[in-house]
């Protein structure tokens, strides 16, 4: 392979225009996740820049799902389908490169045009994270294809489209395909300079706490009412105060919403939470000691809700993923 090592460096240098053509092309479209028809034109021209090196593709949609808005009312959320190449699907040995072709911007954020920092350096939307990192695994494919090892080794793609989101949708059918591999990268941007693996990765969840208490004219009926808002501030301060007291766990609450007028006692207040783990058995511990702060604000049932889950699990690297480490 060595002598090809050079080879396969110098055909990714002579690609360097077209890679930065690229990415200025796929980053000026707005794919955040809610955006259904900014992802269907990426997924159009993902699938025309993948078509040349790819045997097969095809496009996975997925059936609506029931989701809690910011203002904690169930909502359906339809998410952008999913693209899956194949190629040499008659080998065994085959290994699954992965990625997103969602970002995290909505077409109303400032944050749309691309600028150069200097001259190596670009700032956008999508830029690392993560349709360079696409246009990185398709000159990748596109230089391996050229080697004579290409006719010895099966690989697939998938690119879904709710990763931003902790893909919701995408995760259950990731899980399933990812069990016929030997390997899998994920092209998320590298955290140093040196560009190097991420071996290691805490899991993460997100969930809403929906706080219902009871709405009444503040004029007439003051005491009548109870106030969510309150409510699920205690909550709030609790919650915030798990950070700390276990390795490696993180509750963020990142978002609020409560009320419609000042003079009415607020029915219903939501708080958003990102919640991050180190080990699997974290997410037992967060939940018990959600249920008990909980508890204590109010023994009733029906009070706070809860939902959401951990989409996203620990990963954690192995003796089988340590062999990646001294190719
Ligand atoms: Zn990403």
């Amino acid at each position: 392979m060595d002598k090809w090592i050079s080879t396969l460096l110098s055909s990714l240098q002579e690609r360097y225009p077209i890679m930065v053509d690229q990415l200025h092309q796929w980053c000026e479209i707005n794919s955040s996740s809610d955006n259904l028809p900014g992802l269907s034109l990426m997924r159009d021209t993902l699938q025309k820049a993948f078509s040349p090196v790819a045997d097969s593709i095809e496009s996975r949609a997925f059936p609506p799902r029931l989701t809690i808005n910011r203002d904690g009312e169930q909502v359906q959320q339809v998410c952008g389908d999913l693209l899956y190449l194949r190629k040499r699907p008659h080998l065994k040995k085959r290994i699954l490169l992965c990625g997103h072709m969602d970002t995290v911007y909505a077409d109303t954020h400032p944050f749309q045009n691309l600028k150069y920092i200097d001259d190596h350096r670009i700032n956008g939307p999508g830029v690392a994270d993560m349709k360079g990192g696409l246009i990185v695994m398709l000159h990748a494919l596109i230089a391996f294809e050229a080697t004579p090892y290409a006719s010895e080794l099966g690989w697939d793609v998938i690119i879904n489209a709710d990763e931003e989101i902790g893909s919701p949708v995408s995760g259950p059918l990731l899980m399933e395909l990812s069990e016929t591999y030997q390997a899998a990268l994920v092209y998320e941007p590298a955290m140093t300079s040196h560009g190097t693996f991420a071996k290691n990765r805490r899991g993460s969840g997100k969930l809403s706490l929906i706080a219902k208490g009871k709405a009444a004219h503040v004029g007439r009926a003051f005491h009548e009412g109870q106030n969510a808002i309150c409510l699920l501030a205690e909550a709030i301060t609790a919650i915030h105060a798990l950070n700390g007291q276990r390795d490696g766990v993180t509750v963020n609450v990142g978002l609020v919403t409560g009320g419609e007028a000042i003079n009415v006692v607020p029915d219903r207040a939501v708080a958003h939470l990102d919640i991050r783990i180190q080990q699997a058995c974290d997410e037992a511990w967060v939940r018990d000691q959600l249920s008990c702060l909980l508890k204590k604000i109010t023994p009733k049932d029906d009070t706070f809700t809860l939902h959401g889950h951990f989409g996203r699990p620990v990963k954690r690297v192995n003796p089988a993923t340590e062999q990646w480490w001294v190719l």
